[in-house]
C-alpha cells in the first residue's frame, strides 16, 4: 500500500479536511496517475452531505479527474509514463454481463464507482479524485488530448459524458429542436454538445442573468422558465429535452413542451422526488420521461475525441483545494460559471 493525501468529509455534516489514506500497490493491469485537476460535480455535494443515503465516511469525493501516468503495471499495454489521462465516475465492472458486453458498464450491477463504492481489491471503500494520486485498471483509464487545456477537460469526465450520451442515444442532430434545462456544470456542456450536433438549442433557466452566457455557449434561444407566457410559446414543439436540474421541481411544465413522441430525459438526481407528473401530458401525445446515467467507457473516449476534434472544453473557475468548502457553498447558491476545478498541485504545496 502507498500513502497518499486527499481531502475528505469525515461525516455528512463535516467540512472537507486533509486526510491521509492508502492506495493499493500496482497490480499487473494497473495505471498509477498523478492527479493534476479534479472537477467539482454537484453529485459530490449530494454524496458528501449524504443526500442520496448509504454514504460511507470518511469520503474522498471527485470523479472528474485528469492527470499524468507515473507508473504502469507489467501487463499494461494501453498507457505509458507521461501520458495525459482521465478517470470518470467508474473504475471497474464485472466485464461479462450483458451491460458490460454492450459497452454500457455504468449499468453493470457490479460496477465500481470512483468513490463512495466498495473496493473489491481491499474490501474497503474507494476514494476519489480530491487527492494526489490514484491507481486504476487500464480498462477504465481514458486518453486525453494534450491539445486541450487539461483543467478544462476534467469536467468532461462526468458533466461531459452525462450530457453527450443521452443526446447521442436519442439521436439529436440537425433539424431537431432541443431543450436543455438548467445552466450549471452539466447544462452548459449540454448546450455545447447539442449546438455542435447541429440542433436548434433552447436553454431553460431560472437565472435571468445567465441569458447572455447561454447564447455565447451555443443556445439559439433562452427561456426564463418562471415566465409562463414565454414557456407557453413553446408548447408541443420539442423533439427532446435534457433536464439537468439538481433540485426537485415541476416536470409538467416541460413535458407539455414536447411534440408527439418527444422525450424528456432526466439526468439531475435531487435528494427529494419531483412533484408527481401529469399522466395526461404523457398519454395524449405519447410523450416519454426517461433517465440516463453517465456513459460507458467506449462512449466516454468517443466524447473526449470529439471534444479534441471540435475544441470543446468546460468553462471553469480554478480553485486551490483549500477553497473547496467555500466552492460547495457557492455551487449551492448557484454562483459558479460553470464548473469549479481543483488544482490538485495546491494540495502538494501545503501538505506534503
Ligand atoms: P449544478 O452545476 O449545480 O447545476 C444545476 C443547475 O440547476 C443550476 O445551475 C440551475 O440552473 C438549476 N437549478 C438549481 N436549483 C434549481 C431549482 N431549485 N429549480 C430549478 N433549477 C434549479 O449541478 P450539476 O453538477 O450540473 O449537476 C446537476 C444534477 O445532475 C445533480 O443532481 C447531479 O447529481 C446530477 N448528475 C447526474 C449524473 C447522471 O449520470 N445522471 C451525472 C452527474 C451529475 P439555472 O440557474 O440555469 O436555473
Ligand atoms: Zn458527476
Amino acid at each position: 500500500m502507498q500513502n497518499t493525501i486527499g481531502y475528505a468529509a469525515l461525516n455528512h455534516t463535516s467540512p472537507l479536511v486533509p486526510f491521509v489514506f492508502q492506495r493499493r500497490e500496482l497490480m499487473a493491469e494497473d495505471v498509477q496517475i498523478e492527479i493534476l485537476f479534479c472537477g467539482v460535480c454537484h453529485s459530490d455535494i449530494h454524496q458528501v452531505r449524504d443526500e442520496w443515503g448509504s454514504g460511507v465516511f470518511p469520503m474522498v469525493p471527485g470523479h472528474e479527474i485528469v492527470g499524468k501516468v507515473v507508473k504502469v503495471g507489467s501487463e499494461v499495454s494501453k498507457f505509458k509514463a507521461g501520458d495525459s489521462v482521465g478517470i470518470g465516475c467508474m473504475i471497474d465492472s464485472c466485464g461479462v454481463c450483458l451491460d458490460c458486453l454492450d459497452d454500457l458498464e455504468q449499468f453493470c450491477n457490479k460496477a465500481e464507482f470512483t468513490y463512495n463504492s466498495p473496493d473489491k481489491h481491499t474490501g474497503g471503500t474507494n476514494y476519489g479524485g480530491y487527492s494526489r494520486q490514484i491507481v486504476v485498471n487500464q480498462e477504465f483509464v481514458l486518453n486525453v488530448s494534450d491539445t486541450l487545456d487539461l483543467a478544462a477537460v476534467a469536467p468532461l469526465l462526468c458533466a461531459g459524458i452525462t450530457t453527450y450520451s443521452p443526446l447521442k442515444h436519442w439521436k439529436v442532430g440537425k433539424g431537431d429542436k432541443v431543450g436543455i434545462v438548467g445552466l450549471g456544470g452539466l447544462g452548459h456542456m449540454g448546450v455545447k454538445f447539442a449546438h455542435a450536433f447541429g440542433a436548434h438549442v433552447v436553454l431553460f433557466t431560472t437565472s435571468s442573468d445567465k441569458v447572455e452566457d447561454a447564447i455565447s455557449l451555443g443556445a439559439n434561444e433562452v427561456v426564463v422558465s418562471k415566465n409562463h407566457d414565454a414557456m407557453a410559446l413553446h408548447i408541443s414543439s420539442f423533439d427532446f429535452i435534457l433536464n439537468t436540474v439538481a433540485a426537485s421541481h415541476d416536470l409538467d411544465v416541460f413535458t407539455a413542451l414536447l411534440k408527439r413522441d418527444g422525450t424528456l430525459c432526466l439526468v439531475g438526481l435531487p435528494d427529494h422526488p419531483h412533484p408527481s407528473s401529469s399522466v395526461a401530458n404523457l398519454i395524449f401525445k405519447r410523450r416519454q420521461i426517461a433517465g440516463s446515467l453517465i456513459g460507458g467507457i467506449k462512449e466516454t473516449q468517443e466524447m473526449l475525441d470529439f471534444c479534441a476534434e471540435h475544441n470543446i472544453t468546460s468553462d471553469i473557475e480554478i480553485i486551490p483545494i483549500q477553497k473547496i468548502n467555500e466552492a460547495y457553498e457557492r455551487v449551492l447558491k448557484n454562483d459558479v460559471r460553470y464548473r469549479f476545478v481543483i488544482d490538485m498541485g495546491t494540495l502538494k504545496q501545503s501538505h506534503e
